[in-house]
């Protein structure tokens, strides 16, 4: 594990998280990924830390509500949210991440488009790794 940092465009929101220099990523097919061209990287909480931008951030939600698609009201960019298949941890935008720390990145894909079939239990059961 090591530290990279990411955040929004314009620079309000900022950020560290731990994860492997080599990432694993997920890209979804739902309606709103489809639209961001959003990577997500999955993490648990605790390795997540807001260093700045937290009054920037504008909450979007739909559906059933689980989800918080925070994006920064300044200049529009998600660059970390909190999942509907992870709503006690966060996934981070690995498009919005600092690239002197990132070795290379595994896409797998995510069938959310088809939620329940994706997910049977409702949300994901595990972290990747
Ligand atoms: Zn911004």
């Amino acid at each position: 594990m090591i530290e990279h940092s990411g955040g929004c465009h314009c620079g309000q929101v900022h950020y560290t998280v731990h994860a492997p220099a080599l990432l694993s990523v997920h890209e979804c097919n739902c309606s709103i990924c489809t639209k961001a061209g959003y990577l997500h990287l999955l993490v648990p909480r605790d390795r997540f830390r807001l260093l700045a931008g937290e009054g920037a951030l504008v909450d979007y939600t739909f559906n059933t509500g689980t989800a918080h698609h925070w994006f920064c009201g300044t200049c529009g960019i998600k660059s970390f949210y909190v999942p509907r298949s992870h709503p006690d941890g966060i996934s981070v935008n690995a498009r919005c991440l600092d690239e002197d720390t990132i070795e290379g990145m595994t896409i797998t894909p995510i069938d959310g488009r088809n939620w329940e079939q994706q997910y049977p239990a409702g949300r994901a059961k595990n972290y990747p790794a």
